[in-house]
């Protein structure tokens, strides 16, 4: 985190002009200046200044997506993601500092207390989050009894029935957001190495993730035989965990220190090119690493802006690579939809559109509002379920209005979000990863899955 008057630095950027307020998801939802852009950078100035972190002020910030859309809008170029990192840093702290009055349990105490509606079921469900999602492993463990209720039909009366958002209204999003199982053959892992096809150009390392490589193995493997056909020897360090992304986007800065530290040093052993990511809310950590270990010592910091440097998304990597390998005809007509994480925090929006015109017989199309989060945002659609349930209705909605039978999309987060919203209005969209559409025509094979 930035220190105080490098904050400071940044909020006075803010001209308080306004325009960010259209762009912002929660303003849209709730047209309240402290759910803007502009009120949550006022509330850290107030901070900064030295007011009290407010329960009131937590919940504001709490309800902030990290899109990233008011990014992209500011013309004076505040760096909001700094900021908000900063508040984030703040309320996860004096969530854990804050004593068993102060958090609500009893009646009295001063100071923080959590936002409206935190209880010990909520912190539960918060503990139960960041001690389950950043590992492959147990979130696999998981898995065997989602399936189980998946096959017996127990999950969807589950989901219909209110009894889980009773229990807790995290458990209730994860059941509703839960993904189809994949099969034995999709979930063997992948060899450590896989050679690149004809002549090879490059040497990549390839990131795995948690959830993409739990509930969608099928879009790793694509990638990796992208990037094969492409002619790199891809690299896929093995027992790979999490990148940190779930944890520096909620303020858990320690942890997410830990798992950016383990994640460059197991890449640095690689020895590769580059570090390609297929999944934006991950390549967005990745390349954050420097700013978040640019204090820290013993070369982390060095080492940490190193593998910034190296890191590019899937798409960004195969646009500057340059296509080797001849597409065979992919007759459909898809939409795409820019993950924020992807177009507001890294910047990238016409590589993979690019990618994907280039595929003979693919008629891209574009979602109207492009621009707006569909409510994924991490765990924020399990966090805050009511608010990311209608942005994905909205997206849903948006992305129905293209008539396309198929969504492009590169984030499992957003994958799952939007197929659910999409089935709740009863409509047969297929969701692919740009990764899957790129082997399906390189393959000169139908899409799958
Ligand atoms: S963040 Fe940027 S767009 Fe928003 S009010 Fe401040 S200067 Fe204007
Ligand atoms: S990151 Fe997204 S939700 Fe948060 S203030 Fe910016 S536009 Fe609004």
């Amino acid at each position: 985190m930035q220190d105080e008057n490098a904050l400071r630095e940044v909020a006075k950027d803010c001209v308080h002009c306004g325009f960010c307020l259209p762009a912002c998801p929660t303003y849209q939802l709730w047209a309240e200046e402290m759910d803007s852009p502009r009120g949550r950078i006022y509330l850290v100035n107030q901070i900064l200044d030295g007011a009290e972190l407010t329960a009131a002020a937590a919940e504001h910030f709490d309800r902030c997506l990290g899109c990233m859309a008011c990014m992209t809008a500011c013309p004076s170029g505040v760096q909001y993601d700094q900021l908000i990192e900063a508040a984030r840093v703040w309320t996860e702290e004096a969530r854990s500092e804050a004593s068993p009055q102060e958090r609500g349990e009893s009646e009295g105490g001063s100071g923080f207390r959590p936002p409206r509606g935190s209880s010990a079921r909520d912190r539960i469900a918060r503990a139960a989050i960041f001690s389950l999602f950043p590992y492959p492993r147990r979130l696999r463990a998981m898995t065997a009894p989602l399936r189980l209720a998946q096959r017996t039909g127990l999950d969807r009366r589950l989901a219909r029935s209110d009894l889980p958002a009773r229990v807790s209204p995290v458990l209730g999003a994860a059941l509703r957001l839960a993904p189809p199982g994949v099969s034995a053959a999709e979930a063997r892992p992948l060899p450590s190495r896989v050679p690149a096809l004809g002549t090879r150009r490059a040497v990549v390392g390839m990131l795995t993730g948690c959830v993409q490589s739990v509930f969608f193995p099928r879009v790793n493997a694509a990638t990796a035989r992208v990037l094969a056909a492409e002619g790199c020897d891809v690299i896929i360090p093995r027992g790979q965990g999490c990148c940190g992304a779930l944890s520096l986007h909620s303020g858990r800065e320690a942890e997410a220190s830990a798992f950016a530290r383990r994640t460059i040093a197991m890449f640095e052993q690689a020895g590769v090119d580059a570090v390609v990511v297929n999944s934006a809310g991950c390549g967005s950590a990745m390349k954050e690493y420097e700013r978040l270990l640019r204090d820290a010592d013993g070369g982390w910091a060095e080492r940490a802006a190193e593998m910034s440097g190296r890191v590019r998304d899937l798409a960004e990597f195969l646009a500057e690579l340059g296509p080797a390998a001849p597409r065979h005809p992919l007759p459909v007509t898809a939409a795409y939809h820019d993950a924020c994480h992807l177009s507001h925090a890294q910047r990238i929006t016409r590589q993979p559109r690019d990618l994907l015109r280039a595929i003979p017989g693919l008629s891209l199309v574009e979602v109207p509002d492009a621009g707006t989060c569909c409510g994924s945002a991490g765990v924020y659609n399990l966090l805050q379920p009511a608010a990311a349930s209608e942005l994905g209705a909205r997206k849903a909605e948006s992305v129905q209005s293209t008539g396309a039978p198929l969504l492009i999309t590169a984030n499992p987060g957003c994958s799952l979000q939007i197929a659910f919203a999409l089935a709740e209005r009863g409509q047969d969209i297929a969701v692919a990863h740009t990764a899957e559409v790129l082997d399906a025509s390189i393959r000169g094979r139908p899409l799958s899955g």
